[in-house]
């Protein structure tokens, strides 16, 4: 016997994964220079000249055995460190090793913060649009997801229903800036006031109620916007973090949970977390990626080619009629579809090979995500096609 839940999540696609494989599909029939797939969220910019640095230096000038060994179950303390003292100074706080737990990217941190949080009849919410990953990560792990609707047009937070979604079951709120899909970054002003009502709701319950922060587009910002760290917004936080788009390693899976050392339960809230990560076997991340990531903790992506998608993107799209959000980091843009129906407005893409992908596992069917990290060719030749669509609807 198996169990038949898991095996249903492992059969499922996620939607976005189901355009990228049809793309290659496609790609073999009709060749990769005529399929225009916006789906994936991979970078499109090589890995900063300091990552290859790192690992080669690591090769060339350490044992074999500190390079590819075990490190400690939470990563290597003085490469903790490194990634600590980064956000000290930027942020101005005063976070140490202990606050730190190396994962495999942003995905295994949010999973080992949602087990670590899952109480009987816990509640984890969160605000459409969302990463459609998050309901698979918290559904099976036990609490309910409960989904607040969008903030339209700004996408900001919604705080009347967040307020409405607060009961005395909710463990967590996860918030996710910059925002995929929509690349909005949450002002100071936005957290501030989530931040008041999620203190005032933990006196009215009597328990803490974390944010968990899931950032892994913080260093992927446009004109030089900035992005408030949640921690010294809120002192209940657990931020998630992948170092997969900010440094273009996506693949060689490294990240962290940490807990804020403002966090009520601080201590108990790392075990919890170290706990739940054992619990499913993830333990000491790779040892290469902790020296790469400790090693290159100051160093931030070059935002050019991205800048240059999404304003061409941007520009273009919004003299043809569509209506989005000018995201402010992040690589996508969150279209709201002409007819309203971005499922039959895909399809209809798809037609032309043009791979855009609707909004209803994000929470918002009336709007579909475009990934603008990558190539610019293939942008110039796609627009003709948006052009096209839209001009349907008119
Ligand atoms: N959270 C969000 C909002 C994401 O967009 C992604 C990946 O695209 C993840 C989490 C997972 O990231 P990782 O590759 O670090 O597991």
């Amino acid at each position: 016997m198996i169990n038949e839940s898991m095996a249903a999540i492992g059969r499922s696609r996620s939607c976005i994964r189901e355009l990228f494989e049809y793309g290659n599909q496609q790609a073999a029939k009709v060749g990769r220079e005529n399929v225009y797939d916006f789906s994936l969220g991979n970078p499109s910019i090589p890995a900063p000249p300091e990552v290859d640095e790192a690992i080669i230096s690591a090769v060339r000038d350490l044992d074999s055995i500190s390079v590819h060994g075990y490190t400690s179950a939470a990563g290597n303390p003085a490469l903790r460190e490194m990634v600590t003292a980064d956000l000290n100074k930027r942020y101005g706080t005063n976070l140490t090793s202990f606050n730190i737990f190396f994962t495999c990217g942003a995905a295994p941190s949010i999973v080992s913060v949602v087990k670590a949080l899952a109480v009987d009849g816990a509640e984890i919410v969160v605000q459409a649009p969302f990463f459609p990953e998050y309901r698979v990560y918290v559904e099976m792990n036990g609490p309910k997801l409960v989904i607040v609707p969008p903030h339209y047009p700004d996408f900001q937070i919604n705080l009347a229903g967040m307020e409405a979604a607060l009961n005395a079951h909710t463990q967590a709120v996860i918030i996710n800036s910059p925002n995929n899909p929509t690349g909005v970054i949450y002002t100071k002003e936005t957290l501030q006031a989530l931040a008041a009502l999620l203190k005032r709701k933990e006196e009215e319950y009597g328990h803490p109620i974390y944010i968990i922060s899931d950032e892994p587009y913080r260093e992927l910002v446009y004109d030089n916007a900035e992005v408030p760290f949640v921690p010294s917004v809120y002192d209940d936080t657990i931020v998630c973090y992948s170092f997969s788009k900010a440094l273009s390693v996506p693949g060689e899976r490294i990240g962290y949970a940490l807990v804020a050392d403002t966090c009520t339960d601080e201590l108990a809230v790392m075990d919890a977390i170290v706990g739940a990560a054992r619990a499913i076997g993830h333990v000491c991340a790779p040892s290469l990626q902790q020296r790469v990531v400790g090693l290159c903790a100051g160093v931030r992506p070059d935002m050019k080619a991205y800048d240059h998608n999404r304003m061409r993107l941007y520009n273009a799209l919004t003299s043809y009629g569509y209506e989005c959000v000018k995201p402010e980091g992040a690589f996508y843009l969150f279209v709201k579809a002409p007819g309203g129906d971005a499922k039959v407005f895909s399809d209809k893409a798809k037609e032309r090979n043009l791979l855009i992908v609707p909004g209803k596992d994000f929470g918002c069917p009336d709007y579909f995500r475009i990934s603008t990290c990558v190539a610019p060719e293939m942008i110039e030749k796609a627009l003709p096609h948006f052009e096209e669509l839209i001009r349907e609807y008119k």
